[in-house]
This record gives structure tokens, sequence and C-alpha cells, in this order.
């Protein structure tokens, strides 16, 4: 493996090596992840201040920042102390004041002697009638005019750094910027008219007007593609080894599929028969399969998993499918089980629940290829579990792996094929970043026959209405969720628990027709109030989200969501998901505390608007932004400084084929634009990159 490239030492050197950056700015700094110059050069300003001098304060709209030269008149110092001090100046039109807390001493004399000229630049604010301008940020003889920035850029700041410290790091980490040979396209760059790297960076850093912050603005939008061009890159690669791994051909015969498709009582969907067919492509041929399954709730991703594992089971060989909870596994088990009887085929479930006798007699039968296929949690993945001949893994994901997690998991396998499903759609510039190395199949169309949910909202006051509306809605055979935000009152003292709140409709519709599940209950008694429901002995579940993924009960057609206000998009979109799938008609009522915030008030429009999960996902990623809508940082979505992938979401595209196409042509990265992007995967920090180049 080739080390960084020489050129580019002095931008991975300390930060105190930068003039006028000590050991306590680059303490200060570190806070902010920024500890070598690449760092200041790749943190952006998120703001800009137009100092260009202005005749008279006269006709500005306060509060802005103005810049305007000046002749002070009078001082008033400080009546008491911590009081202000204001010194009355006059520009070519009007009076105004500037203000200053502690001023110290003489200090005030000095800086602005009665009757000297002087350029002030600062936020004017009016105050009482007239203007006044606090703490100006500059104060300078005329002569000293020309070292006044005429714009000057806002950035980022931790405790301890100041604009000025800030802005004088980024003009040492400028200065040391290599020239580099050019990584981009040369066709793309010249028709988005980007500039060169080190020429981006320094306009990026030198704004001269908002139009240059915003993400449209050329330099921006080239420094941006460079980040999602390695981040990218990176992903090609990966998906390049992954493909390049020697897989099983899988082909099944198909019997067992059609045994299944005729006990069906509907037909699969065209996407869901497209989905199938991609998967069986991928699992015929020879290399590795890594596939991702999106659709949204409820567009019969269970069905395709199960005739993709029944291809592997038809081959000889046997499938795992892996579920994020307990709960799911034993449903995707319960909801399996006579479909795979009716193909013949043993299936079982593995949980940490499963212990000593039972659990051994399990891994024997699997061991010996007697399992056909394996439902489970993270269980499955435990060392003493062996499989006769494994060909497919199922991970129901949830997004609870990162591209670097399910990368391992892959490689723990052998040769085995990899089928990742997400529920929640997510934008494509989004799946782009997190998915890039996979190919991807769509379930875009819903099973027919579903009618629509209705939703309304409903101010918790009016929470006894709420309360008969159940009442009668049980009367008339129908089963409902009431999903409560947390479980201890302690947790958060002006939440209802889920507890509390199970106690209170027990009491109000009488005892055996409520159950509860929530998340820090035992497991058998989860499961229990669970089977309790899904029978129908229970009418009535109160729940924390442990509901959320992928739960299954076709009768309950009303969901109470208590709080809803506080959840996000697309948890409520997958909430809401549990009913609709039956035959009933179905409520969703989203019970809020007045007063909503806006956010809040949005939030709950969008979803009373539509069902559709991808609008819900663009909507959801408008309001929050890329890393809330994966999760938290652990979702393995990269955290970029500069790409916004909100509004720079046709980028992600551009970069994900164009590093395709690179890698096509230059495998190796060897020819002089492979060697740009090999610098450039050492300024982004792409360690795995070279990595994958080494083995591939
Ligand atoms: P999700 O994609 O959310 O996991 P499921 O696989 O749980 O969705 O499917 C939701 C419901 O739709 C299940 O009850 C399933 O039996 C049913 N279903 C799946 N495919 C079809 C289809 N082609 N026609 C009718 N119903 C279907
Ligand atoms: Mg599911």
């Amino acid at each position: 493996m080739s080390g960084r490239p020489v050129l580019l030492f002095p931008l991975f050197a300390g930060v105190d090596s930068l003039p006028g950056i000590g050991a306590k700015t680059a303490q200060a700094l570190a806070q902010g992840e920024i500890t070598r110059p690449r760092d200041l050069a790749l943190t952006l300003p998120y703001s800009v201040i137009d100092r260009r001098p202005v005749r008279s304060v006269r006709g500005v709209q306060p509060p802005a920042v103005v810049t305007v030269e000046v002749t002070v008149l009078s001082h008033s110092p400080a009546r008491r102390k911590g009081g202000p001090s204001r010194v009355l100046v006059q520009d070519a039109e009007a009076d105004f004041a500037l203000i200053f807390f502690h001023a110290r001493g003489d200090y005030l004399e000095k800086t602005l002697p009665v009757g000297a000229r002087r350029i002030v630049s600062g936020r004017i604010e009016a105050f009482e009638g007239s203007f006044q301008m606090v703490h100006p940020d500059y104060i300078l003889p005329p002569d000293q005019a020309a070292t006044l920035p005429r714009f000057e850029p806002v950035y980022p700041l931790t405790a301890g750094v100041t604009q000025r410290l800030m802005a004088k790091g980024v003009e040492g980490a400028l200065a040391l910027l290599p020239a580099l040979e050019e990584w981009i396209d040369p066709g793309l760059k010249a028709r988005e008219h980007w500039p060169d790297w080190g020429a981006a960076l320094r306009a990026a850093h030198a704004p001269e007007g908002l139009e240059d912050i915003a993400p449209t603005a050329p330099a921006r939008t080239r420094l941006a593609y460079d980040e999602l061009f390695a981040h990218q890159l990176t992903l090609a690669l990966a998906r390049r080894s992954e493909r390049r791994l020697k897989g099983r051909v899988t082909r099944g015969d198909g019997r067992l599929r059609a045994r299944v498709l005729a006990a069906l009582p509907f037909r699969p969907t065209g996407a869901q028969d497209r989905s199938v067919a991609e998967i069986t492509a991928d699992m015929a041929d020879g290399r590795r399969m890594n596939r991702l399954l999106q659709g949204d709730v409820g567009s019969g991703k269970t069905l395709v998993a199960l005739l993709a594992l029944l291809n592997a089971v038809e081959a000889g060989g046997q499938g795992v499918m892996m579920a994020p909870t307990e709960i799911l596994a034993r449903q995707h088990h319960e909801g399996l089980a006579p479909l795979a009887e009716a193909a013949g085929v043993r299936i079982e479930v593995l949980t940490g629940r499963d212990k000593g006798a039972d659990r051994a007699a399990k891994l024997a039968d699997l061991a010996a290829g007697r399992i056909h296929i394996l439902i489970g949690t993270h269980a499955v993945f435990q060392k003493d579990v062996d499989f006769h001949d494994l060909r497919l893994v199922v991970i129901d994901e949830q997004h609870r792996f990162g591209v670097a997690q399910r990368m391992e998991l892959g490689a723990k396998g052998d040769k085995v094929d990899v089928l990742v499903m997400t529920a929640t759609p997510i934008p494509r510039s989004l799946a782009l970043a997190q998915y890039g190395d996979m190919d991807v199949s769509l379930l875009d169309e819903k099973p027919p026959g579903r009618k629509p949910v209705r939703t309304a909202l409903i101010a918790t006051d009016r929470l006894g209405e709420v309360v008969e509306r159940l009442r009668a809605a049980v009367a008339a055979g129908r089963q409902a969720y009431w999903v409560c935000p947390l479980v201890e009152e302690s947790e958060r003292s002006d939440l209802t628990s889920a507890e509390d709140r199970f106690r209170a409709l027990r009491a109000a519709l009488g005892e055996g027709i409520v159950g509860l599940v929530h998340g820090q209950m035992p497991v058998a008694e989860k499961d229990a109030a669970m089977a309790d429901f899904v029978a129908g002995h229970s009418r009535i579940l109160v729940a924390t989200t442990v509901i959320e993924v992928g739960v299954n009960v076709p009768n309950a057609s009303i969901m109470v969501i208590e709080r809803a206000e506080i959840f996000g998009l697309a948890q409520l979109h997958q909430l809401r998901g549990r009913v609709g799938r039956g035959a009933a008609e179905s409520t969703c009522l989203l019970l809020y505390q007045a007063p909503l915030s806006e956010g809040g008030a949005r939030r709950l429009k969008i979803l009373r608007e539509t069902e559709d999960g991808f609008r819900i996902a663009e909507e959801d990623l408008s309001m929050r932004g890329a890393g809330d809508v994966i999760g938290t940082a652990q979702s393995g979505l990269p955290r970029f400084r500069i790409a916004d992938i909100e509004r720079q979401a046709g980028l992600m595209a551009i970069a994900q084929s164009d590093a395709r196409a690179l890698l096509e042509r230059d495998p190796g990265l060897e020819t002089p634009r492979g060697k740009a992007a090999r610098a450039l995967l050492w300024l982004m920090e792409q360690d795995r990159a070279f990595r994958l180049l080494d083995v591939g």
C-alpha cells in the first residue's frame, strides 16, 4: 500500500504548526474536530458579513451589520458599575451611540477620542427610537481602512475560538494547499463550470455575499462533490470486492415456491415478482449477492424474503433470516411456518431465549441440515451456530446496521448471498450514501385492496372522547393499538408512561380487554401479551414503540399514538403502517399536547396528508437533515463536512456513477486521473478504500 502522498503532509500536521495558532487554540479547535490544517481548510463558513462601508446608518433596517466612518462627539461614562458606557458618534447624515459594557479605565477615551474620525463596524440595533451599536467589531482610524475585510466569512465556532482566530487559521491552512491533479471527470467539471480544487477552497473561504454561501455556489458544489465522490469511490471499491468474491451458484427449481404460491390466498404483486426475479438471478450468478430490498411498510417484503429463502432450500441449501427484535423474529416465524409447512420445509426460530437442551437440539438439527430455514435475532450469529450449507442471509435491518457492519457480516459467512431489507423508505440520495455499495430492488407497489388509513389529529384534552370511541369500537369487534412514548414515568416526567395508560384504560374499559407490551418487560410476559392480542383475547394493546417494527395483526384497525408530536415522521409512518392491513376501515388518531411547536405541527400535517412513505421520507429529510433521518451516528451514514445531502441530492447519484465508471476504466487507480483520485481518498481519509484497493 502506498502511503499518503508527501504533497499532503503539511495539511496533515498539527494545527499548532500554523502561524498564530498556539497550543491553547489548538485545544479549543480540537473540540470541534479540527486538529489539522486539512480540517480547517474543509470547515467552510456558514455565513458572510458584508463590511463594505456605507455613508450613513440612516435608512438601514436594523438589526444589520454596518461599517461607517464617524466623528466622535461625546462620552457618557457608565452611571453605575456594570452599566453601559455610551459614546455618541456622528456619520455623514446621522448620530448614533456606541455602547460598551465593562469598559476598562481610559480605554474608550484612548480608542475614541472626542473629535477624532474613526471607522466603526458592527451590528446596528434600534433602541428606544434611536440607533446604537453595542461593542463594535472593529474601530479603526481611517488610514487603516484597508485592513478591514470587505467581506468577512462566519465560521462555526467552538468555545475558546473566535472568528478572527478561525480566519487566521484558515488563512494559514490555505497557504499550505498543494497543487493537485484533477480527479473529477473533465466533462463533468466543464459542464458544471467547477473551479479547480485549490481555487474552489479559496473561493469558498472568501464569500462575497450570501449567494457564495449557498450550496449551489460552484465552489461549494465542487467541494461537496469531492466529498461525495470520495465516499462513493470507497463504496464502489467495496462493491467490486464483494462482487469479486466468489459466491455459490444457487439455482432452485421452483418446486417449493410453487407450493407456497399455491397455498397463498393472493397473488404476488408485480413488484414482488420483479424483486424475486432479481434476487434469484443474483443467487444463480457465481458472484456474491449484496442486495437491498427497499419497500414501504406493508409492501410485502416478508413474502419476497420467503421465496428467496426457498430458492436456497430448493438448491439443497439453507437460509437464515435475522430480525431486529425478539417479537419480530417470533412473528416472522409464526407467519411463515404454515407456508413453509405447505411446502414441506422445516423452519425454526432461534433467539437469545433458547437455552439448554432445546437449543442444543436445534443447533444439532441445523448443523445436520434438518432445519432448512432459521429465523432469529442476533443470536443466529453466535459462534456455536453452525449451518450445514448456508446460502442466503436475509437481514430485516430497520436501519440498524451501517455499511461497515454489513461488510463485516458478509465476510463472516462463507460465500453467502446477502439480502438486506429496509422498511423505511429513504430518499434516493440517502439510499445512495448508505447503500451505494449494494444493488437495490424496490417494492414500489402495495398489495391491492389496501384501504387508506383515516388519520386525525386530536388534542390530549379530548382523551376522554377517544376512550369512548375505543369502547364502541371494541364492542363492534375491532382491535386497537395505543402507543405511548416512554415506559417509566421517571424517565421524563411529563410523558405518560405506558404502564399508567394501561392501568387507566383497564379501569375504564375492563379487565382482560387491555394488554401491555414494553421493552423493559420480561420477554415471556411480552410474548404472552403479544400472543393474547394476536389471538384477539385482548382488544387493546398498550405499547411503547416495540410494536413499531413489522408487527402484523390484520384485525387491529385503530392506532392511537399519544404525544404524537414528539415522535419522528418516519416512526409515525411505521406505527401507522401497523393498521390498514385487514378488511376493515382503519383509523389513526394522533393525540398531541397543545400548543404544537412549528415542527410538530408540520410533521403531523404531513402525516395527515399522505400515506406515501417515500413522500414522507423526503419531507422528513428536508425537515431534519440526513443524519437524523437515518438514525444516529451508528447508522453508518458518513458525516460530511461540506456536502449537504438534502440540498445537493443530485450530486450523490452523479458521484456514484462517476466513481463506478472510473473504476471500470482504471481498476487499480493507476492512470493520472486514478492517481489524482487516490490523493482525494487520502485527503478525505477513506482508509478503507486503500485496504480494498490492496485486496482488489
Ligand atoms: P412489510 O413489507 O411491511 O414487511 P409484510 O411482508 O408484513 O409487509 O406484508 C404485509 C401484509 O401484506 C401481510 O399480511 C402479507 O400477508 C400481505 N401481503 C403480502 N403480499 C401480498 C400480496 N401480493 N397481495 C395481498 N397481500 C399481500
Ligand atoms: Mg416486514
